[in-house]
């Protein structure tokens, strides 16, 4: 006898918004491959990983660790460190389907976006700049939308979404002025003020993302925010490549450089490469393709802060 899948009512949004990330994931893959990028495997465990430190909304995250072979091993907070390696062993343009575990603070539930265990797309380019990556991310996200709108209709129906096409170039915003403007609740209130997504630029944050030699203090990196309160679904910066800047940097943030491993080595050698690229938060997308309120509803083994689950 065949074993039958009773589907509830809350179970079949899920199936739905299945349907959605498949074609989601199916478009950006290949999207990516169209673009030449080499589609690398993901990492898992690693004496090396992104610090997230002084991310100003990391909220002092530690990576957790398992002992194998006498020696630490960290789960991944994020690829980034991976990347330029990966881009210093000559390859050009890479992409990575990244899970990440990042133990966020059980209060982080209510914001909505946050999953202790999530997957980024990750990405890297050799030698792009921050106005190539813009519009490059532009391009994806409008032809993305416009793709799923065409071929997600029923499940856009069952959902009562209302999806629009953006309208590139998308609006920019500067981290300082926001801060000022706003003060912490920026990021919520560019979100629900927009129609579009949009981009906030230069934000202080990890040794990797390149501060402007030009014009120290600027940071060439950037976020982007979803519009209706969904809030950010992308960070990304042009890199760090110099020795003496990494290890200015690092030393600034109280990190050991030689913690990090052959990111260290190579660093150290003068041998990593101008790069930049982002990541890109999937269940994030999701829900806002989705429309749905709580990344709980687009992850189908749910991973929330503070709620331990049964499978
Ligand atoms: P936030 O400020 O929203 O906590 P972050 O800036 O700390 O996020 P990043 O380090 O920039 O996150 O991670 C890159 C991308 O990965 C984010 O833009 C987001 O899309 C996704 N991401 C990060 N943390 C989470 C999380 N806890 N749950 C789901 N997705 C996440
Ligand atoms: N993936 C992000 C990047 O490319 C880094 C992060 O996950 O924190 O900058
Ligand atoms: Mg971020």
């Amino acid at each position: 006898m065949s074993v039958q899948i009773h589907i509830k009512e809350t179970n079949k949004v899920k199936g739905v918004v299945t349907n959605i990330q498949t074609e989601t994931l199916s478009y950006l893959t290949q999207y990516f491959l169209k673009n030449k990028f080499r589609w690398l495997l993901p990492v898992i465990l690693s004496p090396v990983t992104d610090p997230l430190w002084p991310d100003p909304r990391s909220s002092g995250i530690k990576p957790l660790s398992v002992r194998i072979y006498g020696n630490e091993m960290k789960l991944m907070h994020s690829m980034i460190l991976h990347k330029q390696v990966a881009i210093a062993l000559g390859l050009k343009r890479v992409f990575i389907l990244s899970p990440n575990i990042r133990v966020e603070p059980p209060e982080k539930i209510s914001t909505g976006r946050h999953a202790f265990e999530f997957t980024q797309l990750d990405f890297e380019i050799e030698n792009a700049t921050l106005d190539y990556i813009l519009r490059f991310v532009e391009d994806l996200f409008v032809s993305l939308i416009a793709h799923i709108k065409k071929n997600c209709v029923e499940e856009l129906e069952i959902l009562g979404r209302d999806l629009r096409v953006p309208r590139r170039p998308f609006r920019k915003y500067y981290y300082t002025d926001l801060v000022e403007e706003h003060g912490e609740s920026w990021e919520e209130i560019i979100s629900k003020d927009n129609r579009d997504p949009v981009w906030v630029l230069s934000i202080p944050r990890e040794f990797y993302d390149r501060e402007d030699p030009q014009r120290p203090g600027l940071y060439r990196n950037y976020d982007l925010i979803l519009p209706e309160g969904f809030g950010e679904v992308l960070s990304g910066g042009e890199r760090e490549y110099q020795w003496e800047r990494i290890k200015k940097r690092m030393l600034k943030d109280g990190l050991k450089p030689e913690d990090y491993g052959l990111y260290y080595d190579l660093a150290r050698k003068n041998l990593l490469r101008p790069s930049a690229g982002a990541g890109i938060g999937i269940e994030r997308l999701v829900r806002f393709i989705a429309g749905l309120r709580h990344i709980r509803d687009v992850q189908l083994f749910e991973r929330i802060p503070g709620v331990i689950p049964r499978i």
